[in-house]
């Protein structure tokens, strides 16, 4: 369970109005089967600049597929992915599934979303400050005195500003989703997407990296979030949609959703999981 967590609602940031016209993440119509195993049957979602969308639903309905299709570590079978207004190129393979057409394309589209895993990922063999800069000094360039100095920052943000000559091994698995999701933010992304990123952790851990998250949303990060934490997804999210089956079975705003179940399959689920 996770420890007890304030109920204000975060309301949406004025750039989701704003920006209401292009969103930052369209998802339209994705297909993905893993052989005979179709995992997603049509699955779609929208989220403006400054919105946070979650995700709910039994394991094994998709979750994680959706959000891997979404930056390409898995290739969708059929579907458009737009992101920031950028649609990513498909074409048809020899098998008749739809691929990538363009590889650099998506390179540069995956720098502006960024992933949270369920299991951190950080690299062992690096300290939490050599983490945050990789991706900044390498992919995107950055001069390494200027992403160190950002490193910081962040690491100030997400409340590790004593932890930055350390390794991954040598923290808990809170301050380690912690570094992971500095990590992710030094890329700037247009976009987060987070996987369950507090199943792993013992339960006195969940709280301080949801607060980390709350503070994200507050900040008008735009974000697409698969959680088991009902209440705090219910807290924070614009929109939650319900897979079930590879399928959006049921979607709509928090208060909505929680309260007026309209699926017998969601209110199933709800009542097992709340
Ligand atoms: P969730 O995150 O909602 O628990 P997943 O997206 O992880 O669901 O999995 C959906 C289904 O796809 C499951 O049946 C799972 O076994 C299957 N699946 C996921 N990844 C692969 C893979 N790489 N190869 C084969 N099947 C997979
Ligand atoms: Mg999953």
């Amino acid at each position: 369970r996770a420890p007890a967590m304030a109920t204000t609602i975060v309301q949406p940031h004025p750039a989701a109005s704003a920006a209401r016209a292009t969103p930052a993440i369209e998802v339209v119509n994705l297909h993905k089967s893993f052989g005979q195993l179709e995992v997603l049957s049509g699955v779609g979602l929208s989220a403006s600049a400054g919105e946070v969308v979650s995700m709910i639903g039994s394991s094994g309905s998709g979750k994680s597929t959706f959000l891997r299709c979404i930056n390409l570590l898995e290739q969708p079978n059929d579907g458009r992915i737009i992101v920031d207004g950028e649609e990513i190129r498909m074409k048809k393979a020899s098998d008749g599934k739809a691929q990538p057409a363009d590889m650099r394309q998506v390179e540069r589209i995956r720098a502006r979303v960024g992933m949270v895993f369920q299991s951190f990922n950080l690299w062992p063999h690096l300290t939490v400050l050599e983490n945050i800069i990789e991706a900044p000094v390498h992919v995107l360039k950055e001069r390494r005195a200027d992403a160190v100095e950002r490193a910081h920052e962040l690491l100030r943000k997400v409340g590790l500003s004593d932890k930055h000559a350390h390794y991954p091994g040598q923290l808990s698995g809170g301050q380690q989703q912690r570094a992971a999701i500095a990590r992710t933010l030094a890329m700037q992304p247009k976009v987060i997407l987070l996987d369950e990123p507090t199943s792993a952790l013992d339960p006195e851990l969940v709280g301080e990296v949801l607060r980390v998250i709350r503070q994200l949303a507050e900040e008008g990060n735009t974000m697409i979030l698969v959680t088991h934490e009902m209440q705090f997804a219910r807290e924070v999210s614009h929109k939650i949609l319900f897979l079930h089956r590879g399928k959006v079975e049921e979607e709509g705003a928090p208060a909505e959703l929680f309260a007026n179940p309209r699926s017998e399959r969601l209110r199933q689920f709800l009542a097992r999981t709340l």
